[in-house]
């Protein structure tokens, strides 16, 4: 497809979309660009069974069907409503609530707030494929709870931790531009979290920028170059530029839509934001790269996500 959400109207997206048969058929698409794979021999050749819409495998005879391990898998609801809940997030930069896409697509808000919590898991996914590289800027924030009382570690303030990682570049003018980044909702910022989050979302061998809090230490002895940028008193940090100002746009991403998140949601969120904030030159291409993104996320089911 060539036209995402921007350039592909609603006109455009209800004459494509109208049938359950053209979503299948751009699954099928996304899924298996070069035609069927058995997901379990891997060959070739299938034989459809169009009124159960499955296929199944002519060599093995597993047989599948193009939802199968994704997060419309044994779905009640049919993929238009699917693909407009796509649509509609894709197009929401705000953040989309379930309230408002329950009216949307006239749903339970049940079955919207699933939709949106699995949308939100595959655009997890995407953003875990994908390791940080160059100079990053980590440093962490607190989210929710009171205002007053506290520290800059938040200690006794009941707020929650959440670790950010921005990949900087050299604009060539001597300042540095963001690229890409990550958001991990932490219990503390001590050095084993340290140690396991950056070496999840770094690749080896990087240049890692920290604020002097000791925690930090530790990206040296994992192989990366470390800088300690100490803040003078009062001032803040201008080597941890970037990690702030996606500090204070993420905590307005979240107080203009979903007014206050718990803990337990928090991180899904914030894998929104993040998702949108490394696709936005991307814009035009959001719809097509979020269906790709659920055509090949495994999902959650609604007891994992409420258990
Ligand atoms: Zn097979």
């Amino acid at each position: 497809m060539e036209n995402g959400y921007g350039q592909m109207g609603i006109i455009e997206f209800q004459r494509r979309f109208r049938t359950e048969a053209a979503c299948r058929k751009h699954l099928l698409k996304l899924r298996w660009p070069e035609g069927f794979r058995c997901p379990r021999c891997g060959r070739r050749e299938c034989f459809d069974l169009p009124k159960r819409k499955l296929h199944q495998c002519k060599s093995c005879g597993h047989q599948t069907s193009v939802t199968a391990g994704t997060v419309m898998h044994r779905t009640r609801t049919p993929l238009r409503k699917w693909f407009w809940a796509i649509y509609l997030v894709a197009g929401d930069k705000r953040g989309l609530s379930a309230l408002q896409l329950s009216k949307k697509l006239n749903v339970s808000y049940y079955v919207a707030w699933t939709m949106l919590h699995k949308i939100r898991q595959a655009m997890a996914d995407r953003n875990q494929l994908y390791q940080l590289r160059g100079v990053i800027e980590i440093d962490e924030s607190f989210y929710g709870g009171k205002k007053e009382g506290g520290d800059k570690r938040g200690r006794g303030t009941g707020k929650v931790p959440v670790m950010i990682e921005a990949s900087t570049f050299d604009c060539g003018d001597g300042g540095r531009g963001l690229g890409f980044a990550r958001m991990r909702v932490v219990d503390r910022v001590d050095a084993a979290t340290v140690e396991s989050v950056i070496g999840e979302d770094v690749a080896a061998g990087q240049t890692v920028v920290t604020d002097g809090w000791p925690s930090y230490n530790v990206a040296r002895r994992m192989g990366h170059d470390h800088h300690r940028e100490v803040a003078e008193p009062g001032g803040s940090n201008a080597a941890l530029k970037w990690v702030h100002i996606l500090a204070s746009n993420s905590k307005a991403f979240l107080l203009g839509t979903f007014h206050g998140v718990g803990k337990k949601h928090l991180q899904s969120y914030l894998d929104e934001f993040c998702y949108r904030f490394n696709r936005r030159r991307w814009e035009g291409e959001l719809f097509d790269r979020l269906v790709t993104a659920c055509a090949n996320s495994t999902g959650v089911t609604y007891s994992e996500l409420t258990a």
